[in-house]
């Protein structure tokens, strides 16, 4: 079996999954006992935080609260700050930060306004910036597109959105980007979303960091867990394995970043043009490569590639349910529908292979020049 769908999720990291077990059977501890062990756990926590915030951040400038999930990251981030008045994010956000916004508007919080995207994913920042003007609250936008792979210049989108409105808060979602992408935060980026399961992790946990200086309204209230900004008791063995699995990706990053590069342009190298026509650009995450068998739909041949022992995706596996047939975001990149019914995303992690990708390539061009056959 070749999977590559790793944008969905990836297979747990061995390790990960091993130190996970260590935190259910042996070190159970509740962090805020009293005794010695609920103590240790405590101190454990505290060294966790420090190592997923400093792969990416200035300790002393950000700290970090632990959630479920990158969904509730950005859920928290998002109805936390969005005010009166408008908000601001990308056409080419995931359902996580989409359908909140679109949510701000029927609870009557504040307009949404949604920037449009250049052919390559990228969000227009141009567009972007005439959206903000002195009432908007909240500006959100993604690091890495999920379905095209598109990287967006955060700390410098952050920084002229705050040249022209300073009280903005700027949020970003790097669930596809932590782990994989070498980059340290900008002071003015205010809050960021993560998620374990993205880098061999379990699913179930993710963090939102957040600028030290701003004030978390408290989303969960109780215990008072997470300096009272999320109570509850802690996930213990989600946490412990999510730094397991980021120490693990953060060690080898740049020669990942490299070594898919060449795995990602080889892919398409391969694939057969009379069939598959490029989204990705060549300067998106190299985790990511979309494509689109034009005039035939991806769905098929998903399950055909599935069938021959190949896993891809078709674009966002948490819209797949969606009533809508086409993506939003390809739609969004100026595509038209007969290219967007036709996406295949293919997906990488550190632990594809060369012959994954050989084999891959072989298989979808296969049932491509079938269905295409077929369909004649
Ligand atoms: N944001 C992006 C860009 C994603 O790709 C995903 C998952 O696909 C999420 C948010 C949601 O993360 P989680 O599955 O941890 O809720």
């Amino acid at each position: 079996m070749i999977y590559l769908d790793n944008a969905a999720t990836t297979k747990p990291n061995k390790g990960a999954f091993d130190r996970a077990t260590a935190y259910v059977t042996e070190k159970f501890y509740n962090p805020s006992a009293l005794y010695k062990e609920g103590f240790a756990m405590q101190g454990e926590l505290k060294k966790a935080r420090s190592v997923l915030l400093s792969r990416v951040a200035d300790e002393s400038a950000f700290e970090l609260v632990f959630t479920s999930c990158g969904t509730e990251s950005d859920n928290q981030a998002i109805f936390s700050f969005a005010r009166r008045g408008n908000a601001v994010t990308t056409a080419g956000e995931h359902s996580a930060v989409s359908v909140a916004f679109h949510e701000l508007k029927t609870r009557g919080i504040a307009e949404p306004r949604f920037a449009p995207l250049n052919k390559d994913g990228s969000v227009n920042v141009e567009k972007l910036l005439a959206l903000v003007d002195e009432k908007t609250s909240f500006v959100s936008v993604m690091h890495v597109n999920n379905e095209i792979g598109a990287i967006n210049d955060i700390n410098k989108i952050a920084k002229l959105v705050k040249e022209k409105n300073p009280r903005v808060i700027f949020h970003s979602d790097g669930v596809q980007a932590y782990g994989k992408l070498p980059f340290k935060l900008a002071k003015e980026v205010d809050l960021y979303s993560i998620s374990a399961h993205k880098i061999g992790g379990l699913k179930g946990v993710g963090a939102l960091i957040k600028r030290k200086s701003l004030v978390l309204p408290a989303y969960l209230i109780g215990g008072g867990q997470e300096s009272g900004r999320r109570s509850g008791t802690e996930n213990t063995f989600g946490i412990m394995q999510f730094v397991y699995a980021a120490e693990e990706k953060f060690a080898t990053i740049k020669e990942d970043y490299a070594r898919l590069t060449d795995y990602r342009e080889r892919l398409w190298e391969l694939l057969d043009k009379e069939v598959y026509i490029r989204l990705s650009a060549e300067n998106g995450t190299p985790y990511i490569l979309s494509v689109s068998a034009q005039g035939l739909r991806g769905e098929i041949l998903l399950h055909m590639a599935d069938d021959k022992g190949l896993i891809v995706g078709t674009g966002s596996a948490c819209s797949s349910n969606a009533k809508n047939r086409y993506s939003k975001v390809v739609l969004a990149c100026g595509y038209d529908e007969k290219t967007a019914d036709g996406v295949l995303r293919l997906s990488f992690s550190p632990e594809t292979t060369e012959e994954d990708v050989e084999r891959a390539a072989r298989i979808l061009n296969e049932i491509g020049l079938d269905l295409k056959k077929r369909m004649k």
